[in-house]
């Protein structure tokens, strides 16, 4: 038997169960992973609060682990057991062990390790798309990133820097404005402050073309309020909740681009996802990009981890240990 987190019915942190389940078998094209460590994400709470929905329920939430392959289901010749893996994006990650499609593994380097790997898979990726395909940063660019102390924002504020860009990264505390300072970032904003007119001195007058705003309602308005004419906005997630604004503001503002990408998109050609992956395995080995994992928890406390996350007390990237 093995443990595992689940959701039964919708709601608040209180709704993980730690539950016992059959150890699973690999089904054709699957894998069987002993895992190490977990990863903590946002996503986690849009599948446990029911904004996202799983295909069905009992639901173990959880997208991305890293651990090693104990078995290989038919068809599978790519990994063999023994090979230390990590993945992003394959519902069911809460688990000690989990079965995987082939498809979705990459092979660990040497130099990562197991907790490492499941801080960086889904957040580093994400940060991955954004800075080289959705907008590819480039020297001169100045950019803005909300939630720059969290997961996806301090990689993406690293990131960034090393592609030669001026970093302005908006936080909640004057504890994460130094935290993402530390990270490189050239103006650390509080949420507090009149984020455009901020923008406004900073770029002369000017303004950004383009906007990294992962917290979604409460941010939308503002955020298109720092684009120059033209400018995109990426809005890449919903921490307060998803935006419902009309699109004809897009055009008072000044003739601006909107896209809401997802990783899934960007890494659903298996030649994308392993691009990816090494990309930033890459970013990290050369320490231009550094994982940092400021917070661990049992996998049975997940609903902890949870609190945690959602009540803006992690900063950096957050790991379950099964
Ligand atoms: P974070 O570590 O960034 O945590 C969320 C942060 O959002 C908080 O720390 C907080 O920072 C900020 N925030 C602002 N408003 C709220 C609010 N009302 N409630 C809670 N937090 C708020 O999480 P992740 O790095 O895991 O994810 C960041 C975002 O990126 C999420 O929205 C997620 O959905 C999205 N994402 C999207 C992907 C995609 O493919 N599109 C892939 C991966 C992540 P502060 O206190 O400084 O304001």
């Amino acid at each position: 038997m093995i443990h595992a987190i689940r959701v039964h019915e919708h709601g608040g942190p209180e709704k993980l169960t730690w539950d016992e389940l059959p150890k699973p078998n690999p089904k054709p094209g699957e894998v069987l992973i002993r895992q190490h460590a977990v990863g903590l994400n946002y996503i986690d709470v849009y599948f446990r609060t029911g904004l996202y929905k799983a295909p069905s329920m009992p639901v173990t939430i959880g997208m991305e682990g890293a651990g090693v392959v104990e078995a290989v289901g038919e068809a599978v010749t790519d990994f063999r057991p023994g090979d230390r893996v990590a993945y992003a994006g394959a519902l069911g990650a809460y688990a000690e062990y989990r079965c995987a499609p082939a498809e979705k593994l990459v092979k660990i380097p040497d130099g990562i390790d197991f907790t490492q790997a499941a801080a960086m898979m889904l957040q580093g990726m994400t940060a991955q798309f954004l800075v080289k395909r959705t907008y590819p940063v480039k020297r001169g660019d100045t950019i803005l990133v909300h939630a720059a102390a969290g997961g996806v924002g301090s990689i993406l504020v690293q990131w960034a820097k090393h592609l030669g860009a001026t970093v302005i990264g908006v936080v909640s505390t004057p504890e994460k404005a130094d935290l993402v300072k530390g990270l490189g970032a050239d103006h650390a904003l509080l949420t507090s402050e009149a984020i455009p007119a901020r923008v406004k001195e900073i770029t002369g007058g000017a303004m950004l073309p383009v906007v990294y705003d992962s917290v979604g309602k409460d941010t939308f308005l503002t955020s298109l309020d720092c684009l120059r004419p033209f400018g995109l906005m990426i809005s890449y997630g919903n921490a307060s909740g998803p935006v419902t604004t009309d699109l004809g503001v897009l055009a008072a503002k000044g003739s601006l681009y909107v896209t809401r990408p997802t990783l899934n998109t960007y890494t659903a050609k298996r030649e994308d996802l392993v691009a990816t992956a090494n990309d930033l395995f890459g970013v990290v080995k050369s320490g231009a990009v550094k994982i940092a994992v400021n917070q661990t928890f049992p996998l049975k406390d997940a609903a902890e981890a949870h609190r945690a996350l959602e009540s803006r007390r992690t900063t950096g990237s957050t790991v379950l240990i099964p």
